[in-house]
């Protein structure tokens, strides 16, 4: 027998929201069966009215709220900064950090399994919440003939004209800005996904928050850039903290980003930024992360939890530029560093040599390959470090681990769902999780960072 579904589709109800997803939608449940409902906070009293149902789950719209979460703040024009990725702009900077800790502690009980381990109150900005990313990349269109550039809607191709976010530095903002402008006065034609015409894909932004240089990349679907050299002169003009202008030419159809070509058109190919006191360059298509404020806060707990007494053999997987590397190398006897992308791995050795720093080695490859590989050959390392992108580590990967039996592992995860996964391998594999510690680097998002200290058992 088949539970009947008490819902439909239109129907308004009155509901209580329960909890939140990971997408920041408000979770009611009638009679058992949930319905997903933007917008809506824990504890608050609404009309919803239901617009789709399925098997097991429906969606809804919120149409009136009763009683409102103490949590709740009213927003400025809500739906284009949600788009820009303000999903969670509608709620405290007190909840969102509250929402976050608890959906660390849900995940990895549901997923991994942990009873009782110990989650640490979420680190969150001291200061400020907004305007803090130090890079953008924003899609390029045209609309009634003017170049417009912004967010997509969820969901569509369709781009919409922004002309700030509230989340990136106004360096940036204005940034992209000019550009936007200086290529519309320029008659530079937008790329067009549709037909695969037109010149302008992105423009790009990256910005050293400590050094103040600022670097544009133009990535254009053709080899050629029209009115190359008066865009440039007019980006210098227009942007006096620009470093590095820099041209990427992606000519596939794709919604990846950056194409393969990179050329410099103007000035530095990086430009230079400070975690701490170490220096660092930053080349166009290299990882780096994008809150600089709380990126310390991190790489201070990575490197606590490492717990270095000068030593140690450290390896950091998934590298980037060496920024966790240079970190643990000031405290490690000798640090390993993994990365894929080549040229973040260039940057890395650049940025050792720049800090005077000798006792690392860069190594570019999956870790995956790279590092059963060191193991065969002999080489281990007492303290491991991992820092993957959102899909976690590779399940070879682990095992590597498991059977290298370092003493620790810091595991900086980007994704709380794959790092329960992984701890949970982790633990299977002898290794008890001993501290949580999650880290706000994204406010107004639903994006959650954690860093982690596994002990062998
Ligand atoms: N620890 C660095 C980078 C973290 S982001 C920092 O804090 O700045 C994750 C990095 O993993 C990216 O640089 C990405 O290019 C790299 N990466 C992705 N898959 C990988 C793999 N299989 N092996 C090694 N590195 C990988």
């Amino acid at each position: 027998m088949t539970k009947t579904i008490p819902v439909k589709k239109n129907d308004y109800i009155d509901v209580v929201f329960e909890d939140l997803t990971h997408d920041g939608a408000g979770v009611a449940k009638v009679e058992g069966f949930p319905l997903f409902i933007p917008n809506g906070l824990p504890g608050e009293k609404a009309q919803v009215k239901v617009i789709k149902v399925n098997k097991g789950y429906g969606f809804g719209r919120l149409i009136e709220i009763y009683e409102k979460s103490p949590y709740r703040v009213d927003v400025l024009s809500s739906e284009i900064h949600k788009y820009g990725g303000c999903q969670l702009e509608h709620i405290s900077y007190e909840g969102q950090l509250k929402y976050k800790e608890n959906q660390v502690r849900q995940v990895l009980t549901r997923i991994g399994k942990l009873e009782n381990v110990l989650v640490h109150p979420i680190l969150g900005m001291d200061n400020n919440p907004w305007h803090y990313r130090n890079k953008a990349q924003v899609p390029v269109g045209e609309k009634d003939g003017k170049l417009i550039a912004g967010f997509f809607k969820p969901r569509s191709h369709e781009i919409v004209d922004t002309d700030e976010s509230l989340i990136q530095l106004p360096e940036i903002n204005e940034a992209v800005q000019a550009v936007k402008e200086i290529c519309n006065d320029l008659g530079i034609s937008a790329y067009q996904e549709e037909s695969h015409k037109g010149a302008l894909r992105h423009i790009m932004a990256r910005y050293g928050n400590q050094t103040g240089e600022l670097m544009v990349v133009l990535v254009t679907r053709t080899e050629d850039i029209p009115k190359k050299n008066k865009l440039v002169e007019e980006i210098i003009a227009r942007l006096p903290k620009v470093k590095s202008i820099v041209h990427n030419v992606n000519s596939k159809r794709t919604n990846v980003i950056l194409g393969e070509k990179t050329t410099v058109l103007w000035g530095s190919e990086v430009i230079y930024d400070f975690i701490g006191d170490v220096r660092f360059a930053i080349s166009p298509l290299s990882f780096y992360q994008v809150n600089p404020v709380q990126t310390k806060v991190l790489y201070d707990k990575a490197l606590e939890y490492a717990g270095l007494s000068g030593d140690e053999s450290v390896i950091d997987a998934y590298c980037g530029i060496g920024t966790i590397s240079l970190f643990l190398a000031q405290k490690a006897k000798k640090v390993f560093g993994v990365e894929v992308v080549p040229e973040a791995i260039e940057d890395a050795k650049r940025n050792a040599e720049l800090n005077g720093i000798t006792n690392v080695e860069f190594a570019a490859g999956e870790a995956e390959v790279v590092i059963p590989k060191w193991y065969k050959g002999g080489n281990s390392a007492e303290v491991l470090v991992v820092d993957p992108p959102r899909k976690g580590c590779d399940e070879t990967f682990l095992q590597t681990i498991i059977e290298m039996k370092p003493k620790k592992v810091v595991y900086v995860s980007c994704n709380p769902a794959t790092l329960a996964r992984d701890l949970r391998i982790l633990e299977d594999g002898g290794y008890k999780t001993v501290e949580v510690q999650p880290v706000d680097m994204f406010p107004q998002t639903t994006h959650v960072e954690c860093c982690v200290l596994l002990k062998l058992r």
